[in-house]
Formats: structure tokens, C-alpha cells, sequence
């Protein structure tokens, strides 16, 4: 019920990585990556069908060696999801990659050595309609700039970038985009914003190595909320040293904090006091795991008492005030005559969600079909 966000994206071109629109005001995209080894294709696949469960639009799989790539092929048969192939350096994995139907490749021309090799790598990518990501990072500069610049920089990583990019443009292929990932906030938010400045193409954010999930998940938060909410980025990846179906979850959460890409439920919670009058916390942690399957754009509000809670409840598709023995009900933003038990809260409250996404589901259908 909350307005879209104020924020105004930065231009971009349109790239599609599969059938995932990347660019040009296409929802900003968010990608994951496994970590299980490619050549495990069983539990590869389960990894990236979980990582589909919790709403990921596009995954990065490592494809090391000529082995990987053949893994690679049967798991990009048996997934839907556009799957990006991250290679260093072999151009032989690319182009084998490339037959084997690949959406994306993740690989720095620079890196792959003779021209002639770029040029095959290039000229497969246009002829199979696959876009490149060419990806910075501060930690792996060549060498050469490192020297210049004496350590990483913003104007080391952007100059790092556009290396590549000089390559690609001289070679008229325009269907890339972009990464320059630091794990110093300050470093990449800096050189993101230089970049932005200097070409067209879609950026895709990430504060690489950002820790694990808590102190990750905060530092991704800054960084890319600082740049999302400047308008810069069109796909975005939260590196966790986690599970990555917490990464896609995180992704979607700084999404739906900036009011850019709503999916599921965004719940408004209080931090609970001694006039909490039903158990907020136990039912908010509840409800996130029981409820993880809806992906009807919502705003919830469970709140412990009457000081706050008819305020957020009236701005809300669903909330709950809490009173004595039995809270409030509120749906639409208006208050129900319905009451619920203080007991009973998170049963109740499950059955009142799942009706609305589905009546919200139900009547965006009649909408789309209307149009
Ligand atoms: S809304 Fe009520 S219960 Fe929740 S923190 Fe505020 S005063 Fe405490």
C-alpha cells in the first residue's frame, strides 16, 4: 500500500541475459551464484531450484575447466533460470559454454590473451545473441595499474574496467555489462559512481566478499542502497559467505526497502516493550519462514500495542494492533470488527495473509486480461 519509490534510475541500454531484461528501466535483476562444485551437477541443480524457490532472476555458475563446462551443459538442460558462465582466462570454456546454450558469459576480453582469441569469443557471443559481463574487482588489478594507482582506487577500478570495454567497443559489441566490486564499501560505492558517468551500459552492483550473512548482508545494505537510491545499477548480486539463497533473499530485501521491486511480504514490525500485548517477535519470525512461498507484492504490520499500531495498520494490506486478550484487525487499511485471539495469533494471521495474496493475485489477473 506504500507509493512506488522516488527514486529516478540512472539511463542504461537494454541487454537480455536468457529472457531477463536487464537495463533501460527493466526491473533491476537479482542474481545469486552457486557454490557447490560445477562438476556436481546433481547438487548444482538442487542449489540453483532453491535459489528459483525464493525468487532469484538470474544465477552465475563457476565453469573452471572443460569438465565443468560439460556439467555445465546438463544443468543448464535441466533449470530454467538464465544461467551466467564465470570463466578466467580460457576462451576454449567460452566458446564451449556458448554451444552448450550459456545466457551470459562472465569473462574480462582482456583477460583471454591473443586477439584472434578475443575476436572467436566476441564473434560467438554476437552470432548466439549471449551478452559478457565483464567483471572488476579491487582485489585481482592487473598489475600494471596497481603499480600506477600504488593500491586500489576508484579511478584504478574504473580504468581497469574500460580496459575491457575499449576492447569490446573496438570490436563494435555492445551487449555487455558491467561490475566494479570492492569489499570497502567507500571504494566501490566511488567507483560505481565514476563509471556511471562514463558509459551506457547496464551496471551490475555487488560489494564482493562482504562478510557473512549479518555483517554482509549490512555492508551490501549501505553500499548498494547508496547507489540504488542515486538511481545507479540494473542487477545486483549480495555476496555472503552463506547460503546463497540468503543472498537473493538479502537482494530483494534492500529491493523492496527502496521501494524499487516489491516480492512477497514486506513486514512492519515493531521492536516490541513491556506493552507489547501479544508475542510480536515470535510471530513475525513465524510467519517470515511460513510465509516465504507468497510472492504477491504486501505490506504487513504486526504490532504490539495501540501506541503505533493503528498508524501503520491504516497504511498496510494487513495489520494487527495489539490489545488485551484479543488485537485489532486491519485490512485495506481499515479496521475489521473481527478480532484475534493474542493465542492464536500466528495461525489466524497466516490464514488472513494467504486469502489476501491470493485475492490480490486474483484480481491483478483480471486486470492483465482486461488490458
Ligand atoms: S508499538 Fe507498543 S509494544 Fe511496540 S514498541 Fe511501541 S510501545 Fe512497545
Amino acid at each position: 500500500m506504500h507509493n512506488e519509490t522516488p527514486i529516478v534510475r540512472r539511463k542504461s541500454k537494454r541487454i537480455y541475459v536468457g529472457n531477463v531484461p536487464i537495463g533501460d528501466g527493466a526491473p533491476i535483476a537479482v542474481q545469486s551464484m552457486t557454490n557447490t562444485r560445477t562438476t556436481d551437477v546433481e547438487a548444482t541443480v538442487k542449489q540453483i531450484e532453491s535459489l528459483q524457490r525464493v525468487g532469484v532472476d538470474i544465477v552465475r555458475v563457476s565453469v573452471p575447466t572443460m569438465e565443468a563446462a560439460e556439467a555445465f551443459k546438463l544443468i543448464k538442460q535441466r533449470v530454467s533460470v538464465p544461467l551466467v558462465a564465470d570463466i578466467h582466462f580460457d576462451y576454449r570454456i567460452a566458446l564451449q559454454v556458448a554451444e552448450y546454450g550459456v545466457d551470459c558469459l562472465r569473462i574480462n576480453p582482456g583477460n583471454i590473451g591473443r586477439e584472434d582469441r578475443i575476436r572467436a569469443v566476441v564473434d560467438c557471443a554476437r552470432d548466439k545473441n549471449i551478452p559478457i559481463r565483464i567483471g572488476i574487482n579491487g582485489g585481482s588489478l592487473e598489475k600494471d595499474i596497481q603499480e600506477k594507482y600504488g593500491e586500489p582506487t576508484p579511478e584504478a577500478l574504473v580504468e581497469s574496467a574500460l580496459r575491457h570495454v575499449e576492447i569490446l567497443d573496438r570490436m563494435n559489441f555492445d551487449a555487455f555489462k558491467v561490475s566494479v566490486k570492492a569489499s570497502d564499501v567507500f571504494l566501490a560505492v566511488q567507483s560505481y559512481r565514476l563509471l556511471a558517468k562514463q558509459i551506457e551500459q547496464p551496471l551490475h552492483l555487488g560489494i564482493t566478499e562482504a562478510g557473512g550473512a549479518r555483517s554482509g548482508s549490512v555492508k551490501s545494505a549501505i553500499g548498494l542502497g547508496m547507489l540504488l537510491a542515486e538511481g545507479i545499477g540494473d542487477t545486483l548480486r549480495i555476496s555472503l559467505a552463506a547460503d546463497p539463497v540468503e543472498e537473493v533473499k538479502v537482494g530483494f530485501d534492500i529491493l523492496k526497502a527502496l521501494r524499487i521491486r516489491s516480492r512477497g511480504i514486506n513486514f512492519i514490525a515493531c521492536p516490541t516493550c513491556s506493552r507489547q500485548e501479544f508475542d510480536v517477535i515470535g510471530t513475525v519470525n513465524a510467519l517470515e519462514q511460513r510465509l516465504e512461498d507468497i510472492i504477491t507484492p504486501m505490506d504487513v504490520s504486526i504490532i504490539g500495542c495501540v501506541v503505533n499500531g493503528p498508524g501503520e495498520a491504516l497504511v498496510s494490506d494487513i495489520g494487527v494492533t495489539g490489545g488485551h486478550n484479543k488485537s485489532g484487525y486491519y485490512e485495506n487499511g481499515e479496521r475489521q470488527k473481527e478480532r484475534f485471539d493474542n493465542d492464536n495469533m500466528i495461525d489466524q494471521l497466516e490464514a488472513k495473509i494467504r486469502a489476501r495474496a491470493s485475492m490480490l493475485d486474483k484480481s491483478k489477473r483480471i486486470d492483465v486480461s482486461q488490458d
